[in-house]
């Protein structure tokens, strides 16, 4: 497992110096950094030997400088070309003929011109690195921007408005329950931001007169709510709210059943469905409506 180890601008500057002093007095008459890390390596180092910084490479001539060598492949195809290569910092298992007076250091190392403090994916790092992983492992690499872009998508709920997507509506006449069944959602339980996935059965008895909604409004909305960080309780009475708040109803209904993750990867390690419900108006208060709709949503 790796720590993540800050250079600061103080360590850089030593090593700077090192770095400056043991290329000092050869033929090179110029400095260039290998970029992005050798960049603010070469402009520090170039004015303490004296010597320009290069726009060009030319072998021979050259001094090739970088901040890290890792598995040394930039500076190795530089050192083919006939360059002398030099670093700051090495690693144990680099090539010790890149930069063999580097000075070594194991370990995640971060430098200042690369600050990511308060970066949601270093934050994915940390936790990497938490639960004794190695993110610099091949393929673990990508692995913070890819959680963030996931965690992204699993939340883009909070961009959605539910008024908007029932603003839509058509002027048809129909006084019976409509009822969209079984809408598959998935999303994220708030307390463990674990997955639970299940179905939305989604009822409303329209006013009369009152407008109904296009069919594709109700999975939309269940989307709204699905895609944030939720409880099922109180998914289920966003839905139900929505309905009541954007359209003209008698009564709305709602239920919802579930498999949630943090129930059965994690602690009782059991599975096990989770049925909520919420009925407004006459769902909840005529017996009849309320066994059909609760019939068509178990
Ligand atoms: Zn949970």
């Amino acid at each position: 497992m790796s720590t993540i180890i800050r250079m600061s601008w103080s360590d850089v500057s030593a090593e700077v110096e090192r770095l400056a002093a043991r290329n000092r007095g050869k033929a090179f008459t110029e400095v260039y950094g290998i970029p992005s890390g050798g960049v603010p390596v070469a402009t520090l180092v170039a004015p303490m030997l004296g010597l320009p910084l290069a726009e060009t490479p030319t072998p021979g001539r050259t001094l090739i400088v970088d901040d890290l060598v890792d598995s040394g492949t930039t500076l190795r195809r530089y050192q083919r070309l006939g360059h002398h290569t030099d670093a700051l910092w090495r690693k144990s298992a680099s090539p010790g003929d890149l930069a063999p007076a580097a000075t070594v250091a194991d370990g995640w190392l971060t430098f200042p011109w690369e600050k990511d403090d308060g970066e949601p994916t270093d934050a994915v790092l940390r936790i990497l690195q938490h639960i004794g992983e190695d993110p610099t492992r091949d393929g673990l690499l990508d692995t913070p921007r890819r959680v963030i872009k996931a965690l992204k998508e699993l939340t883009a709920g909070y961009a959605m408005n539910p008024a908007t997507i029932l603003a839509t509506t058509f002027d048809v006449t129909h006084d019976e329950m409509i009822v969209v069944r079984d809408v598959a959602f998935s999303s994220l339980c708030e307390h463990h931001m674990l997955p639970f996935h299940g179905v939305a059965t989604v009822g409303y008895i329209p006013a009369p007169g009152g407008r109904i909604v296009g069919l594709s409004k109700i999975p939309r909305l269940i989307e709204c709510f699905a895609r944030r960080l939720q409880v099922q309780e109180r998914m289920t009475d966003q839905i139900a709210d929505a309905l009541v708040q954007n359209l003209d109803t008698l009564g709305v209904g709602v239920v919802l059943r579930a498999s949630h993750s943090c129930m059965s990867m994690r602690g009782i390690g059991k599975h096990g469905e989770m049925v909520t419900s919420r009925l407004t108006g006459e769902l909840r208060n005529d017996p009849a409506a309320r066994a059909e709709f609760m019939g068509l949503g178990l």
